[in-house]
């Protein structure tokens, strides 16, 4: 495989659950500035943006990238678009101030490094455009802007693909999104693509994905899904949108999966070659990364709460907070459970998994203090540690009969104001006869430097009754783990 490249987002919103169509099919409020966005073709579409009163300038607050300033065409010739402050700045080449905005954007297809795919083609041609490119503040010239400023509403119009599938429902013409915040958004489909429902969501799979593939999808996302609503209770949030793209390249070497999460969504961008021998390993691995975007529908759920991966949120001025180990090792955790529990791995390949992460953790841990991974670049060092310390945890509790998902469950349970972090799974964790053990490896590997990081990996599986042997092509755990 030449690449798993994984996106996770902090979230910072649900969306509510009641929607209120009265307020979205009426006009923008006053304060709210108004988007238009409609495909005029497939090369073309018409973005306009009105402004409540007239501003020095209009900012995009995320997804800045050299694909903007390319793929932009203002209709009046007075107005550019330029950087400043890592913000893109609409703004009057004489110095006017500016409502209104007309312009024609060309798809941008290409990666964006740590963001969405902005627009991403299924092979009949529809389009899944991400909608919070297009949201735009009022900022002055350098893009500065007040955070609690307007919010944008964003009307999407079909144009020639007739159809749009917005908000979980087919709209066959203008319809206002529901979006409330700059923080966070969700993707529009233009045009025809079958949508499934599975427990707790649907699913909306590229027609021309073969059907082994499909089918396999669907299958691990409903089990995954029903595994996790046996074990944890009713996932807390929206009904999840699963959109799954398929653009198959003969030209590049391997196969790529892209995977996301928004708060109301999960996505994938399937991509590469080989996809027609997708049995085997490559399989399996798609298997693992459904069923991880499926877990991030239960995990996340505190996600709806600001800083929720944090150890202690109101401490802004300290980086070594910032445990989403919690999260995507979590995640990953979940998945080795529930493809467990449903046979939905081989035996070998979820050695070759388990291996991989303790490897990749001890590397980590040579890093520095895990918790500062996001900091410094090294985001995947949450994965691969954090599925070491759920196997600890497992390992920790297992004398009492309870397991990763048990601790998991108890520090939700346990938190007073819906937050939750290290400290209260730390505290969680003491609830195990091998907790106290295992709490100070945990702090050890997130918030210290780790001198000899093998040696210290083989302490505390042995310290759990684990003994690990290192060998050149895999990990075996004696009892196995
Ligand atoms: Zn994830």
């Amino acid at each position: 495989m030449r690449s798993i490249y994984h996106i996770a987002i902090a979230l910072t919103f649900l969306l509510s659950a009641c929607q209120d169509n009265m307020l979205k099919d009426s006009k923008p409020r006053s304060s709210q500035i108004s988007i238009e966005i409609e495909p005029l073709s497939g090369e073309k579409w018409s973005v306009k943006i009105q402004s409540p009163e007239p501003v020095e300038a209009l900012g995009f607050l995320r997804n800045t990238g050299s694909h903007r300033p390319e793929q932009w065409a203002f209709s009046n010739e007075d107005l550019d678009l330029k950087r400043r402050n890592n913000v893109d700045v609409i703004y009057s080449k004489s110095g006017k101030k500016i409502q209104s905005v007309e312009a024609l954007v060309s798809p941008f297809r290409g990666p964006i490094s740590k963001e969405y795919l902005l627009f991403g083609a299924f092979s009949n041609g529809a389009e899944r455009v991400y909608m919070g490119q297009f949201r735009v503040h009022p900022t002055d010239l350098d893009g500065t802007f007040e955070p609690s400023e307007r919010i944008s509403e964003i009307q999407v119009t079909p144009g020639h693909f007739k159809t749009i599938f917005a908000d979980g429902k087919w709209r066959d013409k203008r319809y206002t999104m529901t979006g409330t915040t700059d923080e966070t958004d969700t993707y529009a489909v233009f045009g025809n693509v079958p949508v499934s429902e599975f427990s707790g969501g649907s699913l909306i799979v590229d027609p021309g994905l073969p059907d082994e593939l499909r089918s396999k999808i669907t299958d691990v996302m409903t089990l995954s899904a029903a595994y996790f609503n046996a074990k944890l209770g009713a996932a807390d949030g929206p009904n999840r949108l699963t959109l799954i793209s398929f653009m198959p390249d003969e030209q590049m070497q391997g196969t790529s999966i892209e995977g996301g999460v928004l708060s109301n969504q999960i996505h994938f961008h399937l991509t590469g070659s080989g996809w027609d021998k997708a049995d085997g390993t490559l399989g399996l691995e798609l298997a693992w990364v459904a069923a991880h975007e499926v877990a991030h529908v239960w995990n996340a759920f505190g996600a709806a709460k600001p800083d929720y991966f944090t150890i202690r949120p109101e401490d802004e001025s300290s980086d070594i907070m910032d445990a989403q180990w919690l999260h995507e090792g979590g995640a990953d955790m979940l998945t080795y459970k529930a493809v467990l529990k449903n046979d939905l791995a081989t035996p070998e390949f979820l050695n070759q998994k388990t291996s991989g992460f303790y490897r990749q953790c001890g590397a980590a841990l040579g890093r520095g203090p895990l918790n500062l991974a996001a900091k410094e670049g090294r985001f995947r060092d949450y994965y691969d540690c954090g599925f070491v310390i759920g196997l600890l945890t497992d390992l920790a509790c297992r004398p009492d009969e309870l397991d990763y998902i048990d601790i998991w469950k108890s520090m939700i349970s346990s938190s007073q104001d819906g937050l939750y972090g290290q400290d209260l799974y730390l505290e969680s964790l003491g609830q195990c006869s091998g907790g106290m053990k295992a709490r100070d490896t945990i702090n050890e590997m997130t918030l210290g430097l780790v001198e000899q990081p093998e040696l210290f990996l083989q302490k505390a599986f042995a310290e759990q009754g684990v003994a690990v042997t290192i060998a050149a092509d895999n990990i075996e755990f004696d009892p196995p783990i």
